[in-house]
């Protein structure tokens, strides 16, 4: 049978072997959080070492790590030809609550052109659409334009705790001219795009003390410092009428947009009204910026947790000695956390009155991860992800962060091209997950266009600096 044969299902001979392989693989219960199932992640990364090299990858090995293993894979044919690293993770989350599922989520069912299953969009699908095209181009030309190599991780779903000393123990093997990310999504069927942005994050904890031991509300209300009202004048003073951030140094090295990159921005199909209605939320942010752009590329600063003093029923009549508060901060390019983290820290401690001490404490942070769609790699990307959806490519920033991408950056020092095909209602992390079976073979043949522009463009084409 020709690869273009189409079966009954619509699905042709060329792109089964995705959904039957996607099938068996998300048969395999990885869940990374649950320890009783870290035997089913070993088996998960077996099953994908063994499927790699059944596509053509010429070394697959599993890479154990203090925590679940990832899976390697390459395929070198000449040094001298770019080389691809791609990254996604075989584990997945939990199913719970498991009675809202149509279907077993370990029992993937195919339906009107959709797989159902934990782990179908994010992210084995992903995966396999990258297999599967390596597959392909071997069946039909024999080798590849480029080299390809995999890397898998095993615990992205529970914090990707040992990626970075993986990445750092394995430098050398997984060194590449730009990495393929294949985690995200797009807005919509018939809106291809680009993941271009990502925005980092810095989270701290404030801590106001203003004596040494509560004390009773009759005998010294009214003659001593409060430390939640310290602390809640110290909150309410962290931003001006204007929405912006009052803490000196906060802005610094933060970018602002081109007109031409602000107009790449307002052509992503977003409605903020209907964004924050379908929510119940109330439009609020920095004056000058649209909704869409205060959750992208706009730094901020914002208050996550409060305590202080009784909170259980009734009264008790005292002035505690301590309240505090948990702050979180989206970061832009170029802003540095420990430069925010000292602004933030310095601007609290002063702004406070004589007599309140103030604790504040990094809990972490991770860096925003930018590569401009006129760089090489995003330009071809883009310009494939155009031609084989016959729509334009939209350039999507994230107002979040994925951790393993920034690691990726920092210790590999590629661009980092976010190209997935997920949907907005795939349901990933939630009950009825799903993926839509020709985003995935549209995938297939963007991965495999996507090789043949990288190999023209080189080496040299693709080390241009990301600025
Ligand atoms: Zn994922």
């Amino acid at each position: 049978m020709s690869g273009g044969d189409i079966l009954a299902s619509g699905i042709s001979a060329r792109e089964r072997p995705l959904v039957e392989g996607l099938k068996r693989w998300v048969a395999i219960p990885s869940v990374s959080t649950d320890p009783e199932r870290a035997r089913d992640v070993e088996a998960s990364a077996a099953f994908l070492r063994d499927y790699a090299l059944g596509c053509g990858m010429s070394r697959a090995e599993i890479w154990p790590t203090a925590g679940h293993p990832a899976v390697f894979a390459e395929r070198i044919e000449d040094p001298s030809l770019p080389t691809v690293l791609v990254y996604g993770h075989h584990d997945v989350q939990p199913v719970d609550p498991e009675n809202e599922w149509e279907a077993a989520p370990f029992e993937p069912l195919e339906r009107d052109g959709m797989l159902l299953g934990r782990g179908t969009a994010d992210d084995k699908g992903h995966i396999l659409m990258h297999m599967e095209a390596i597959r392909g181009i071997l069946d039909t030309r024999g080798r590849l334009p480029i080299n390809v190599k995999l890397i898998a991780e095993g615990e992205e779903e529970d914090g990707s705790e040992h990626f970075e000393e993986l990445v750092r123990d394995h430098r050398q093997q997984l060194a590449a001219d730009v990495a393929v990310i294949s985690d995200t999504g797009m807005l919509a069927e018939d809106v291809p795009g680009l993941t271009v942005a990502l925005r980092g994050l810095a989270y701290w904890e404030v801590r106001v003390e203003t004596s040494s031991t509560d004390l009773h509300s009759g005998v010294y209300g009214g003659a001593v410092l409060n430390p939640i009202a310290v602390l809640s004048q110290l909150l309410a003073g962290l931003h001006d009428a204007r929405g912006r951030v009052t803490v000196p140094g906060f802005y610094q090295g933060v970018r602002d947009l081109t007109s031409g990159e602000r107009a790449e921005l307002a052509q992503v199909p977003f409605d903020g009204g209907t964004f924050l209605a379908s929510v119940g939320a109330t439009a609020d942010g920095e004056e000058g910026y649209s909704t869409m752009e205060r959750r992208t590329i706009r730094p901020t600063l914002e208050i996550c947790g409060i305590w202080g003093g009784y909170q259980g029923e009734g009264a008790k009549t005292v002035i505690p000695s301590r309240a505090g508060a948990k702050l979180s901060s989206r970061l832009v390019p170029d802003q540095e956390a420990d430069q925010v983290t000292a602004a933030v820290g310095a601007h609290l401690r002063a702004a406070a009155p004589a007599g309140a001490r103030v604790e504040f404490e990094l809990i972490h942070d991770g860096r925003w991860v930018l590569t401009p769609s006129r760089h090489p790699a995003v330009d071809a990307a883009a310009r494939v992800v155009s031609e084989v959806w016959q729509a334009p490519c939209v350039f999507i920033r994230e107002g979040g962060s994925i951790p393993p991408v920034v690691t990726i950056a920092d210790e590999l020092g590629v661009p980092c091209v976010l190209f997935g095909v997920g949907l907005p209602d795939d349901r990933i992390h939630a009950p009825n997950e799903r993926v839509v079976l020709h985003q995935l073979f549209k995938g297939m043949q963007v991965v495999g266009r996507l090789w043949d522009a990288y190999a023209k463009l080189g080496r040299q084409g693709l080390s241009e600096p990301l600025g």
